[in-house]
């Protein structure tokens, strides 16, 4: 069920520069760093293990950005999942926590200064990232939210209910603006960062999924079909498709699938009432709306499906529907052509992971949703500590044993059924 179809092209895809893929592994190698699973955070990883001077390789078991990075919507949000800075200093204690909130502070930034350092086209937008509230009961957190981090240093505002439905051009009570944060095509931000890795001098390997590892003298090694790799220190970035590489990683950790789609290009006259200064925008709506433009001025949104027959068809019909009914200025549903969908990883508690699974060996990420900012400035700070450029002190969240998410089965059925109860919460209010 969680199976990407990868090799179908998809909205990002078919508006990114192509890149040609590189060679799968074969034989036997050996470096410091090895990096397995070629999203964000792996990449971000081995460009910080890389920096610090030491060797890497990476290996991706398909192509890099055919997961969750280069298929999700693209909202690049300096913001934790569904929680408020001091909720995260309750958690993690003080120190950690407000490492943790500064590394979130500035997770947009650090993305969009990634395409800045390396040149790289994603279709970037720094117009802020907007999050509006529906209700009483979400404005009150809305407004919590917005002044914790005002009161942090973030460069927030407060947006009334004018401003707000003025900018969105659909009727919300108040909401808040993060300046730093924006929007990307996500799969051309993938095929950028390879780039700069091969530039960096990072071997990178394709169609080579890392299938089992052992303790070998020096350090691990790593098998492929065809080939192995050994290295010191190993960095697991494989996120929701993780697979059987380490006895129980896969039990940590909920797949929850996710479709997309997009309009037809806007026209200006339409443009000039939706999503006015071209802001990226989520709501707080149990069953989220979401929403930006493409670099053609498509209107990329999404949702969920509880069973997923007939998904393409059903997902535009939603995704119409929800437009319609969100944006008076259609005046009916807008045509959806783009349809696709992936996977992220998702835990209850809405943290994300880093796990020590023996020496040598980590396990980071898991980000419920928010991962596109947070994975380049989490995984950067994997790939320094791998390199030995961080202690376990250093690092912005507690570095743990692996925490199996209890129930395990039931949960991942249950997380992704839930997309019916609350819709229907969301109509109470
Ligand atoms: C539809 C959708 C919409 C989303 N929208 C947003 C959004 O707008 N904003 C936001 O902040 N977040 C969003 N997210 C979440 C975000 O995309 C993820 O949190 C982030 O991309 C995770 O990056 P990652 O590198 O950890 O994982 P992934 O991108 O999933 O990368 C993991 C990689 O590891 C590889 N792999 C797995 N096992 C192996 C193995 N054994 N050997 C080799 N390779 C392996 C996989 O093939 C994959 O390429 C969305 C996710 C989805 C699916």
């Amino acid at each position: 069920m969680f199976d990407v179809d990868w090799k179908t092209p998809h909205l990002w895809r078919k508006t990114a520069r192509p890149r040609t893929t590189a060679p799968s592994l074969e034989g036997d190698l050996k470096t410091d760093v090895l990096v397995v699973g070629g999203g964000f955070t792996g990449m971000a990883s081995a460009l910080g293990a890389r920096d610090s001077g030491v060797d890497v390789i990476m290996l991706e078991g398909n192509e890099i950005g055919s997961s969750a990075s280069g298929r999700n919507n693209g909202l690049v949000i300096s913001h934790h999942s569904k929680a408020s800075p001091s909720e995260f200093e309750a958690t993690y204690g003080k120190q950690v926590g407000e490492r943790y909130n500064r590394m979130v502070a500035q997770a947009a930034g650090v993305a969009f200064g990634l395409m800045q350092r390396f040149g790289i086209n994603a279709h970037q937008v720094q117009e802020g990232w907007i999050q509006p509230a529906h209700t009483e009961k979400t404005l009150a957190r809305a407004r919590q939210f917005h002044d914790e981090w005002k009161a942090f240093g973030a460069d927030v505002s407060w947006l009334d209910r004018d401003e707000v439905t003025a900018r969105i051009g659909s009727p919300y009570l108040g909401g808040w603006i993060v300046h730093n944060s924006g929007h990307i095509n996500p799969f051309a931000m993938t095929v950028g960062l390879a780039g700069a890795l091969e530039n960096e001098g990072v071997r990178i390997f394709e169609n080579s999924r890392a299938l089992r590892m052992e303790k070998v003298q020096g350090g691990w090694r790593v098998h492929t079909a065809s080939g192995s790799v050994t290295a010191p220190q190993v960095v697991l970035a494989t996120n929701a498709l993780t697979n059987d590489i380490w006895p129980g990683l896969k039990r940590t950790l909920i797949p929850f699938k996710v479709f997309q789609a997009a309009t037809d290009p806007l026209p200006e006259q339409l443009r000039s009432q939706i999503l006015v200064g071209n802001p990226a925008v989520s709501d707080m709506r149990n069953d989220l709306r979401y929403f930006h433009y493409d670099v053609d001025n498509r209107l990329v949104s999404g949702g969920t499906h509880t069973f997923w027959n007939n998904e393409a068809e059903r997902g535009r019909a939603k995704v119409a529907d929800l437009l319609g009914k969100a944006f008076k200025a259609f005046g009916g549903k807008p045509v959806i052509n783009e349809y696709w969908h992936g996977t992220f990883a998702v835990v209850p508690d809405f943290r994300p992971r880093l796990f020590r699974l023996a020496p040598g060996v980590v396990f980071g990420g898991v980000y419920s949703g928010r991962g596109v900012a947070l994975s380049m400035s989490l995984g950067q700070e994997i790939g320094r500590w791998a390199a030995g450029c961080r202690t376990d002190d250093q690092m912005p969240l507690p570095v743990t044993d692996m925490r199996p998410v209890p129930f395990h089965p039931i949960a991942v059925q249950v997380a992704n059924r839930t997309h019916a109860w609350n819709r229907y919460k969301d109509s109470k209010t």
